[in-house]
């Protein structure tokens, strides 16, 4: 049975800087739904431009072109064995559909760790936060500055600061996040997959917590 990972927390505690570490070292796919998004936009897709509307004022894209756009992902051959998903689901109804997609293909969410960390560390972790256009790679520019300013140490391409991590954009995605991703908690605690991870550490640490509540999940 293929091995799913949903990786829940609130917009900048780490999710994507984690998901790639453990996607690498567990040689399983990474799946971020906010990456998959940026990508649709870069190349102007119809996908792309619909969801740039919501986007860019700091709202949840639908759930019909959400569940559709990971679908499509979850049926490439990558995610065979597994992935780790970052971003999605966000709201109850899109955890109920990730559920029916899985079991069309034999996985399971097996685990589902909780990162947390206090608003005050979100926002000073998102104001910093450098982008890589090619690949998503994520900098932090005090954090973990790339080693030469504005250029990815990783495939050369160009960094760039989102367009949704201005203050007035945050403060709205913390908000929605509270409204409409919080009473998934609750969901995968009562399923006994929820397992808490303390966010506000050096990302070190986080990665061997991350890597201590999954290992009796994957090897
Ligand atoms: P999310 O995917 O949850 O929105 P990211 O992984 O993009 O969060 O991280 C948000 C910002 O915080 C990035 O600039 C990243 O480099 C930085 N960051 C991530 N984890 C840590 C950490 N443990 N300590 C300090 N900065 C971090
Ligand atoms: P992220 O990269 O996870 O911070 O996501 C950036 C933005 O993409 C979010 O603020 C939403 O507008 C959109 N988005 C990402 N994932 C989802 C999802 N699962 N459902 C709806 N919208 C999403």
């Amino acid at each position: 049975m293929a091995t799913f990972i949903v990786l829940l927390g609130p917009p900048g505690v780490g999710k994507g800087t984690q998901a790639k570490i453990l996607a690498d070292t567990k040689k399983l796919a990474h799946i971020s739904s906010g990456d998959l998004f940026r990508e649709n936009i870069k190349n102007q897709t119809e996908l792309g431009k619909h969801a740039k509307s919501f986007i860019d004022k700091g709202e949840l894209v639908p759930d019909d072109v959400t569940i559709n756009m990971i679908r499509e992902r979850l049926n490439r051959p990558d995610c065979e064995i597994g992935a780790i998903l970052d971003g999605f689901p966000r709201n109850p109804a899109q955890a109920v559909a990730l559920e029916k997609m899985l079991a069309e293909f034999n996985g399971q969410v097996k685990a589902v760790p909780y990162i947390t960390a206090p608003e005050s560390v979100l926002v000073e972790r998102i104001s910093g936060r450098w982008t890589c256009r090619a690949n998503g790679h994520i900098y932090h520019q005090m954090f973990n500055p790339p080693k030469q300013t504005g250029v990815c140490d990783l495939d050369g391409s160009d960094l760039y600061q989102r367009e949704d991590d201005k203050v007035e954009t945050v403060t709205k995605r913390i908000r929605v996040y509270l409204e409409q991703t919080i009473p998934l908690v609750e969901y995968y605690r009562k399923s006994g997959k929820l397992i808490e991870v303390n966010g506000a550490q050096a990302v070190e640490q986080v990665s061997l917590d991350l890597c201590s509540a999954v290992k009796n999940i994957i090897l």
